[in-house]
C-alpha cells in the first residue's frame, strides 16, 4: 500500500515539501502504528521534483487483534486472508492522520507561509479498490479540482485472460495547498473503498466535520461521500451533513446562536438533506446498473469466446475501456454517430499514452448505424449497449439491415431499457421515458417480438440475459438479446 506526493514548483526548491511534511527529505523514518509500521521517504528528491511516499506495511495479525478485528467478521479466516494489507483503504486514513498531522492541520514551523500556498502536486496510489469504478472517481475528484487519471489493474498481471480486478491504480494533479489534499485523501480514501475497518460510531463524525469542513459542504456528491464515510449509516450521514450546513449558518449569522433564522434555515437544510438521499441514490444507482451492464456483457463476450468486437454506438467509450484493458480482446472497434462522443471517449481512454501493444488493437470510427460501412465487416461480434432506443422507430429497418443484413458479425449483443421495470424508478412519472432522448423503451414482450422478427429475417437465434437484479413481477432494469448467427 503505497502513496506519493510529487510537488514540482517552478522558481523554488521543491524538497521544500519535507518542511510541509515535516519530514526530511534524505532520511527514512518509520512509525509503528496499531495495525503496522508506516515508512516515509522521498524516492527522488531534487531542486525540480521531490516525492514523498508513504509506504504502509500492514500486519494482518495485529489489524484482528486491535479494534479493526470485527470489521471481516462473519467468516473467520477471512480476518486474516483479505486484500487489506495490499490495498489502500481507511487504514491509511489513520496513517495520514498520525505521520502528517500537522501537515494536515496546516502548520508548518519553518515556512509558515508555504502552508498556505498552492502547488503543483500529483498523488499516486498503487491500487486503491472503487466501488463505482473511474466514474465515481471522477465524480469526486474533479469538482474538488483534480485532474484525474485511473487505471484498473489486472487480476494477475501473467494472465491476462484473468480479466480485471475491481482495483485501480490512481494519479491525481492539482495546483493546491498541501493541508487540503491530505484532508480530502483523509476522507475520500475509505470512500472510494466503502469498507472501512473499525466500527464506525458518532465519533467518525467528528473526524468527517473536522476534515471535509472546508469543502464537503459542497460538494455535489456530499451526500453520497458522507454515508460512505460513515459506512452507509444513513442516519449518520444525515446527522453529519445538517451539522455542516448549521456551522456555515453559525458562520454567516455571526454569533446569533439560536436565532430565529439560524433554526429557519437549518429545518430548510434537513429537509433539503433528505430530498438529496433520494438524488445520490438514484446516481449511484445508475453508476451501478451500468457497472453491471458493461460486466454482463463482457462477461458474455468471454463466454463466447469472441475477440474481436465492434462497439456500436460506443458513446464516451466505457465499454470500449473495459474491453481494452482485457488483452483477451485482441481487435476492438468503437463506433459512434457523435464526434463529441467519440472526442471524449479518447480523451477519457488516454488512447495516446497508450503503450503501442495495448493502443493498436482499438480504433475509433466515425459513422452511423444507417448506413451500410464496410469497416464493420469481418468481426465476431457487435454490441449496441443501450443504443436502439435513440433510433426512430421508422429507422430501425435500416439499422436492422446494416448490422444483421450486412456486416452479420457472428454474434450480436444489444442491450436496452425494460419498460416495465420503470415503475420501480420512484421519481420517474408513469409514462415517461428514462432519458429525453429516447424514442421508445420497450417491454420485455415487444422486445422479444422484435427480436424473433430479426432472426427469422436474417437467419439469427437469440437468448435472452438479465442486466441488474429482476423483480420477480416486472423483470430486470435492462434487458439484453444475444443472437447469434445461425451459419
Ligand atoms: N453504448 C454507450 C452509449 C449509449 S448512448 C454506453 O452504453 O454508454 C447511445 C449512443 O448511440 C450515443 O452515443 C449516440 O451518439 C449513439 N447513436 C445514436 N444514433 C446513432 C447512429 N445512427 N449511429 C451510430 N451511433 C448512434
Amino acid at each position: 500500500m503505497l502513496l506519493t506526493i510529487e510537488n514540482t514548483r517552478k522558481g523554488e526548491d521543491a524538497r521544500e515539501l519535507g518542511y510541509l511534511l515535516q519530514k526530511h527529505p534524505d532520511r527514512l523514518q518509520s512509525f509503528e502504528l496499531a495495525f503496522g509500521q508506516c515508512h516515509i521517504f522521498y524516492p527522488e528528491a531534487s531542486n525540480e521534483r521531490c516525492r514523498a511516499a508513504l509506504l504502509l506495511e500492514i500486519d494482518p495479525v495485529k489489524l484482528v487483534r486491535g479494534s479493526g478485528g470485527k470489521s471481516k467478521g462473519d467468516a473467520p479466516l477471512a480476518q486474516y486472508v483479505n486484500d487489506r494489507p495490499y490495498v489502500a483503504s481507511s487504514l491509511m486514513s489513520v496513517a495520514l492522520g498520525k505521520v502528517f498531522r500537522s501537515a494536515m492541520n496546516g502548520q508548518c514551523k519553518d515556512m509558515p507561509q508555504l502552508a498556505e500556498t498552492a502547488l503543483p502536486l500529483t498523488i499516486e496510489l498503487s491500487a486503491v479498490p472503487v466501488k463505482g469504478g473511474e466514474p465515481f472517481l471522477q465524480a469526486v475528484f474533479e469538482p474538488l479540482g483534480y485532474e484525474v487519471e485511473a487505471e484498473r489493474l489486472p487480476l494477475d498481471e501473467r494472465f491476462s485472460e484473468w480479466g480485471e480486478s475491481r482495483l485501480f491504480q490512481i494519479r491525481l494533479k492539482t495546483d493546491a495547498k498541501l493541508k487540503d489534499v491530505l484532508n480530502h485523501l483523509y476522507v475520500l480514501i475509505p470512500v472510494l473503498d466503502r469498507e472501512k475497518h473499525y466500527y464506525v460510531g458518532a465519533e467518525e463524525i467528528e473526524k468527517l466535520l473536522r476534515r471535509g469542513e472546508q469543502w464537503l459542504k459542497d460538494h455535489p456528491l456530499s451526500q453520497v461521500i458522507a454515508t460512505r464515510y460513515l459506512r452507509n449509516k444513513k442516519s449518520l450521514a444525515a446527522l453529519a451533513l445538517e451539522r455542516l450546513a448549521e456551522s456555515e449558518n453559525e458562520k454567516q449569522n455571526g454569533d446569533e446562536g439560536e436565532s430565529g433564522t439560524a433554526n429557519d434555515a437549518t429545518a430548510q437544510n434537513t429537509a433539503g438533506t433528505e430530498k438529496s438521499v433520494g438524488q445520490e441514490e438514484a446516481l449511484e444507482k445508475k453508476l451501478s446498473l451500468n457497472e453491471v451492464r458493461m460486466d454482463t456483457v463482457v462477461e458474455r463476450l468471454k463466454d463466447l469466446g469472441v475477440r474481436r468486437v465492434a462497439d456500436l454506438g460506443c458513446g464516451e467509450g466505457k465499454l470500449l475501456s473495459r474491453l481494452v484493458h482485457d488483452f483477451f480482446f485482441q481487435e476492438i472497434v468503437g463506433m459512434d454517430v457523435s464526434i463529441r462522443s467519440l472526442e471524449i471517449a479518447e480523451r477519457r481512454l488516454k488512447l495516446d499514452r497508450m503503450p503501442e501493444r495495448k493502443a493498436q488493437r482499438l480504433k475509433l470510427l466515425h459513422g452511423s448505424l444507417m448506413y451500410r460501412d464496410s469497416r464493420l465487416n469481418n468481426f465476431d461480434a457487435a454490441t449496441c449497449i443501450e443504443v436502439i432506443e435513440h433510433l426512430d422507430v421508422p429507422r430501425l429497418n435500416a439499422f436492422e439491415k446494416v448490422v444483421f443484413g450486412q456486416a452479420r458479425p457472428s454474434y450480436v449483443l444489444i442491450t436496452t431499457p425494460n419498460r416495465e421495470y420503470n415503475k420501480l424508478f420512484e421519481s420517474l412519472e408513469e409514462g415517461r421515458f428514462r432519458h429525453s432522448d429516447h424514442r421508445f423503451e420497450w417491454s420485455r414482450a415487444e422486445f422479444r417480438s422484435w427480436s424473433k422478427d430479426i432472426c427469422q429475417r436474417f437467419g439469427y437465434s437469440v437468448d435472452y440475459f438479465d442486466v441488474g437484479t429482476a423483480d420477480p413481477e416486472l423483470g430486470p432494469p435492462t434487458q439484453m438479446g444475444v443472437f447469434c448467427r445461425g451459419d
